[in-house]
């Protein structure tokens, strides 16, 4: 996918029996998994998608990376506005990998990515923090949730991951099917963290895509990366024969 293993040896570190979640690491990640939680197909799909989230951060977070995200300053906090790439993207990117790979079905596919946008449209938040701010507020707001935090913010892995979706399908679509999302992440590999051995910033991450789709994204981030527009990932869908319905009346029935 992206053209080179950066690593000569990966461990997964794997606890059962700790609450779920994952830490990456250049070369190993550790994952932790609650007890019993192998015993259902849909338990084991979401081991995967932890398996590929983290595996996937090998290659984006620990080397394609926001330009603040390293060398680190351990004595402050690292601003950042790019954690809905970092983040985001890596949601995306484990549902590709495990479609690639096998373990997901097309209709799995969907299936996850129909589940996701349902839970943007439900959260009122994600009208009132923009994937950017989100990003940036991760200091302050991510993992200090309250009262008000379902109608205030919302989760820059869960809206990098759409905008992941939406910008992949129009890069297939404005380049005849010559390129995709994996284009961006390769040019990023290699001109920032092979040539220039840095992270990238937000504006060299939309210049990426514009250069591997041959088409200017300005009102695109102005609306869906740095502005407070609720997705419409509609039209994106119809470049792959998807129709998105948004009656939500069956949830009460
Ligand atoms: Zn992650």
């Amino acid at each position: 996918m992206i053209g080179e293993i950066p690593y000569d040896r990966y461990v997964f570190m794997m606890a059962q029996g700790v609450d779920g979640g994952g830490l990456e690491h250049s070369n190993s990640t550790f994952l932790g998994f609650p007890g019993g939680y192998l015993d259902s197909e849909n338990t084991i799909r979401q081991l995967l998608g932890l398996v590929g989230h983290e595996f996937f951060h090998a290659w984006n977070v620990k080397r394609i990376r926001p330009i603040e995200l390293g060398p680190f300053d351990y004595s402050r906090e690292n601003y950042t506005r790019s954690l809905w790439v970092a983040e985001g993207l890596t949601v995306y990117y484990d549902k590709q990998i495990r479609r690639r790979a096998g373990y997901l079905s097309p209709e799995g596919f969907l299936s996850e990515l129909n589940g996701e946008l349902f839970q943007y449209l439900f959260q009122p938040g994600h009208l009132r923090q923009s994937p950017e701010e989100a990003s940036f507020d991760a200091w302050i707001k991510s993992y200090h949730t309250h009262e008000e935090t379902y109608n205030t913010t919302f989760s820059y892995y869960a809206s990098g991951n759409l905008i992941g979706a939406m910008l992949d399908l129009d890069i297939i679509a404005a380049t005849d099917g010559e390129k995709t999302l994996d284009d961006v992440m390769r040019l990023l590999w290699t001109e920032y963290y092979r040539r220039q051995d840095r992270g990238f910033t937000p504006a060299e991450f939309q210049s990426a895509c514009e250069m591997v789709a041959g088409r200017d994204y300005d009102a695109f981030f102005d609306r869906y990366v740095r502005g407070r527009t609720e997705l419409d990932p509609a039209p994106f869908l119809d470049h792959a024969g998807l129709r998105l319905m948004r009656d939500l009346t069956w949830v009460s029935a």
